[in-house]
This record gives structure tokens, C-alpha cells and sequence, in this order.
């Protein structure tokens, strides 16, 4: 192997440790502890590990929990409701909708009821149009996390070839936008991309997003190369993301493990958020 690994677990800590910091600096200055309403429809139990967690942290960063739980077969019109009122409460900073909702509900409509200012996952229609030109606004955690990376290893992006694999409103899209504010030169691949492997092959950073087990293999990768894996699959020989681990280490510079890459800092991210808000809430902001 001659990549160096990319600590996400580390880094993850740190940025959640920062947040403990900033949270304490804003109490002891006079202000409120954040606090962080996630709500969950239903009982699927993926998305019930990511909110415990969720709640877990922020509680060990000092934020204050206003989760909420709704039946599985709750209305859009009570979801709804319930959402205008962690909008319109004062207590709560940042309201988390945890995605994917029940197939009945319309999930566009209910995170159109969060105000972009309390959106700390960062999808919300107005906070996508602020990233989308270039202006300040929350941004999507994982997008969010993997920048996070590529800074703590101080990767050079103004005028690097970075190459972004997956489109998607979650990842693909939101990553393409922040590298482009960067000063990188990009391009995004999709499902209809004609030779994939050709024009990541350009990538001195390459980040792959498209939800497919190991996509991206060593034909993939320009010696030295940066490469972040966001895919996170499980199979019967355990985690693996979208790219091939073994033999992309053979080639790469720097690569983001699966598990320990970019996961960690997904909630770390969504801490930051959650601070951010609860700053800006209070005429504190940077
Ligand atoms: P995520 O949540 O990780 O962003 P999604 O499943 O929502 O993943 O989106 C997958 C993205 O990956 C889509 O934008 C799709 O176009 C892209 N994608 C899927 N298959 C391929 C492929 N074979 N090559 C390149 N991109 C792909």
C-alpha cells in the first residue's frame, strides 16, 4: 500500500471537541446552549441508530435535545405542524428531519417548513440556492465533512482537477459546488457518463458519491492522486464504500477509509451546524 489513510474518526473528534469549546465560550459570554430538535417519523431502525447518535453527541457537546418522535402513519398536515413549532420555538437552533421519510409523506414539502436559518442539514431550497451562488449559508454535512478532510490534510484545490462521482442533492451536488468555490476545476459524473474511469482518471481529488459498491477501482486513479470514498455499503465481508479500498491504496496519495472516513464527520458537521445557527440566532454570528 502507498496511500496515506485519511483519519476521519480523528478529525471528527476534534471538530466535535471544538464544538464542545464554542458551545461552553457562547453559555459563559451570556448566551443560550444550542439546542437541536431531531425528528423522526417512524421506526425504521437505520434511521433510529443515526438519531440516537445524533442526540448523543450534541447532549456531549452541551447542546440541549428537543427530539421528537412521530408515529409512522402520522398525516402531512400534522408533520407539518409540528415542524412550525420547532421553527417558531426560540429554545430550538436546529431542526434535523431524518431522511428517508415514511413513502406517504411528502418529505420536499415538510423540509420546506424549516426556516433556512434553523436548517442544519443544510437541503433546504434556499440554503442549496445560496450555495449554488457561492454565497454564506449553512451547508449539507457530508459535503461539509468531506471539505473538512480534504482541509485538515491540506490538499491544494485552487486549480486542482477534482472530479466529483454522483450527482445527488445530498452529496454529489453540494460537494461539486463547494470544491468549484474552492477554485478547483470540476466535473461531475453521473450514471450517463460515457467512460467513467477515463475522467477520473484526470483527478488529482477525487470524491465518489454514486451508492454503488466499489465503482471506482485502481483504472480509476491518477498516481498520487486524493481520493475520498462517501459510499458506505454493507456486505458479508463487512463495510466497504464506492471505492475499491486494496487496490486504490496500490495507486492513490491519500484515501479515506470505509469505515473511519468520511461517516465520522457527518454528525460532527451537523454539530458545527447546530453552533453556527444558534450564533447567528443570537446576534453572535461570525
Ligand atoms: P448519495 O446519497 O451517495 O449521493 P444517491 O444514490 O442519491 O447517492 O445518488 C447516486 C448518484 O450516483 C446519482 O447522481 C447517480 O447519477 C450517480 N451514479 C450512479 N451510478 C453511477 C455510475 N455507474 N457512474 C457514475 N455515477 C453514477
Amino acid at each position: 500500500m502507498t496511500a496515506r489513510t485519511i483519519d476521519g474518526t480523528a478529525v471528527a473528534r476534534r471538530v466535535r471537541e471544538d464544538v464542545a469549546r464554542g458551545v461552553a465560550e457562547l453559555v459563559a459570554d451570556g448566551g443560550t446552549a444550542p439546542g437541536l430538535a431531531t425528528v423522526l417519523v417512524g421506526d425504521d431502525p437505520a434511521s433510529e441508530v443515526y438519531v440516537r447518535n445524533k442526540r448523543r453527541l450534541s447532549t456531549e457537546a452541551g447542546m440541549v435535545d428537543h427530539h421528537r418522535h412521530l408515529p409512522a402513519d402520522v398525516g402531512q398536515a400534522e408533520a407539518e405542524a409540528l415542524l412550525d413549532e420547532l421553527a417558531a420555538d426560540p429554545a430550538v437552533s436546529g431542526i434535523l428531519l431524518q431522511l428517508p421519510t415514511p413513502k406517504h409523506l411528502d418529505s420536499d414539502a415538510l423540509v420546506a417548513r424549516i426556516p433556512a436559518e434553523k436548517d442544519v442539514d443544510g437541503l433546504s431550497t434556499l440554503n442549496a440556492g445560496l450555495l449554488a451562488q457561492g454565497r454564506p449559508g449553512l451547508r449539507p454535512c457530508t459535503p461539509a465533512g468531506v471539505m473538512r478532510l480534504l482541509d485538515e490534510y491540506e490538499v491544494e484545490l485552487a486549480g486542482a482537477e477534482a472530479v466529483v462521482v454522483g450527482r445527488s442533492a445530498l452529496v454529489g451536488r453540494p460537494v461539486a459546488q463547494l470544491l468549484l468555490a474552492r477554485n478547483a476545476t470540476v466535473t461531475t459524473c453521473h450514471s450517463r457518463t460515457r467512460d467513467l474511469a477515463e475522467v477520473c482518471r484526470r483527478a488529482d481529488v477525487l470524491v465518489v458519491a454514486a451508492g454503488i459498491p466499489r465503482l471506482v477501482g485502481a483504472d480509476a486513479v491518477k498516481p498520487g492522486a486524493t481520493v475520498v470514498d462517501v459510499g458506505i455499503h454493507r456486505g458479508e465481508d463487512g463495510l466497504h464504500g464506492d471505492v475499491d479500498f486494496a487496490a486504490v491504496a496500490e495507486v492513490a496519495g491519500l484515501l479515506t477509509p470505509v469505515p473511519g472516513g468520511v461517516g465520522p464527520m457527518t454528525i460532527a458537521m451537523l454539530l458545527a451546524n447546530t453552533l453556527t445557527a444558534a450564533r447567528a440566532q443570537q446576534g453572535r454570528g461570525t
